[in-house]
C-alpha cells in the first residue's frame, strides 16, 4: 500500500519534475554545444579613476550569443557552466580574447576578467593558461586584474592559496568582487594581499537614501584605502551616486552611469576619442 501511495506521489509530480529536468538538460546540451562553436563574446565595460574622470581600465565580461535564443547573460549560464565544468574552457577563451583586445589599447588601460571559483579547483592549469594568455597577447602583467568573489577563498585550503600566489607571481592583480555581499570578508583581506576591493553595487544602490548604506561605503572605503587598497565602487547608476562615492573617496567607479559594457571596436573608439581629446590639451 505504502509503496502504491509512493508510486501515486510520484506520477503526480512527474510532470513538472520532468519540464524542469528538460530545460536543465537542454540548458547542458546547448552549452556543449556553445563551447564546440564558440558562441560566446565579450564585452567591455569602463572603469574611471573618480579624480579626473578618465578610463583607467575595463571590465570584461562575458556573453552568450545563443543562435535561437540571442543574448543570453552570465546569470542565467555560468553556474550550469561551473556544474558541468565548462566554465574551465569557457573562462580560458574568455581570458585570451580579454588580454588581445587589451594588448591594442593604451598601455596604461587595465583589463579586468572574472574568475570562477571552480577555475581555481583545476589548479595548475589555470596558471598555465594565465601565463599562456599574457605571452601570447604580450601585454604587461601589471595590467591584468583578476576579479574574485569570496567564494573562492570560502575553504582557504592551502592549495587555493598557493595558486593565487603563483598567480600573483606572474605580477598580476586581484580584486575582491562584490564586496560586503557574503561571509567574514575582513578575514580575507588579511590572508590574501588584494590590490582592490569592489564594493558591491547593493550599497551604491541604496547610497543616497539609506543612512546606512553610506556608512558601510565610507567604513569599506576607510579600511581598504588604509591597507593600501584601490576602492570601486560598482554599480553606479546616477550623478548623484557617482559624487557620493567621490566624496567618500573611493578611487575609482563602474556603472550605467559611468559608461554600458560595450563591444571591442566601441571601447577601442571610445578610447581613441579619449586620447586624440587628451592630445589636443596636451598640445
Ligand atoms: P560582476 O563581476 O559583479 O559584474 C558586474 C555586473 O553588473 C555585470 O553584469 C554588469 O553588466 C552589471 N552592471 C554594471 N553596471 C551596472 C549598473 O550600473 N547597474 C546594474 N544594475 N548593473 C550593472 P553581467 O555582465 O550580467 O555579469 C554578472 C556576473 O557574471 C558578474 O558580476 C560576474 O560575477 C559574472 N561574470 C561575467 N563575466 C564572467 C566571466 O567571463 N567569467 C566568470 N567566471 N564570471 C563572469
Ligand atoms: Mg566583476
Ligand atoms: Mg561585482
Ligand atoms: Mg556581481
Amino acid at each position: 500500500q505504502a509503496k502504491a501511495r509512493g508510486r501515486a506521489r510520484y506520477s503526480f509530480f512527474v510532470p513538472e519534475m520532468d519540464l524542469e529536468m528538460q530545460t536543465k538538460r537542454e540548458l547542458e546540451e546547448d552549452l556543449r554545444r556553445a563551447v564546440v562553436n564558440n558562441e560566446f563574446e565579450m564585452v567591455y565595460q569602463p572603469v574611471i579613476d573618480t579624480c579626473d574622470g578618465k578610463i583607467s581600465s575595463f571590465e570584461a565580461l562575458l556573453r552568450w550569443s545563443h543562435p535561437s535564443k540571442g543574448i543570453i547573460l552570465p546569470g542565467d549560464f555560468i553556474s550550469t557552466a561551473e556544474d558541468m565544468g565548462l566554465i574551465v574552457p569557457i573562462g580560458e577563451w574568455a581570458l585570451r580574447e580579454a588580454c588581445s583586445k587589451a594588448s591594442a589599447w593604451p598601455t596604461n588601460i587595465g583589463i579586468s576578467v572574472n574568475l570562477s571559483p571552480v577555475q581555481f579547483r583545476s589548479g595548475e592549469k589555470l596558471v598555465r593558461s594565465v601565463a599562456n594568455a599574457l605571452a601570447v597577447s604580450g601585454i604587461d602583467p601589471k595590467r591584468l586584474e583578476f576579479e574574485v568573489t569570496e567564494g573562492v577563498l570560502l575553504d582557504e585550503t592551502l592549495e587555493t592559496l598557493t595558486i593565487l600566489q603563483e598567480l600573483r607571481n606572474l605580477g598580476v592583480r586581484f580584486a575582491l568582487d562584490d564586496f560586503g555581499t557574503g561571509y567574514s570578508s575582513l578575514s580575507y583581506l588579511r590572508s590574501f594581499p588584494f590590490h582592490r576591493i569592489k564594493i558591491d553595487q547593493s550599497f551604491i544602490r541604496d547610497i543616497d537614501v539609506q543612512p546606512e548604506a553610506l556608512s558601510i561605503v565610507r567604513a569599506v572605503t576607510d579600511l581598504g584605502t588604509n591597507l593600501g587598497m584601490s576602492i570601486t565602487a560598482e554599480g553606479i547608476e546616477t550623478a548623484e551616486q557617482l559624487k557620493h562615492v567621490q566624496i567618500e573617496g573611493c578611487s575609482h567607479a563602474q556603472g550605467y552611469y559611468v559608461g554600458m559594457p560595450m563591444d571591442a571596436k566601441n571601447a577601442s573608439r571610445v578610447l581613441e576619442k579619449a586620447f586624440s581629446v587628451h592630445g589636443r590639451e596636451a598640445a
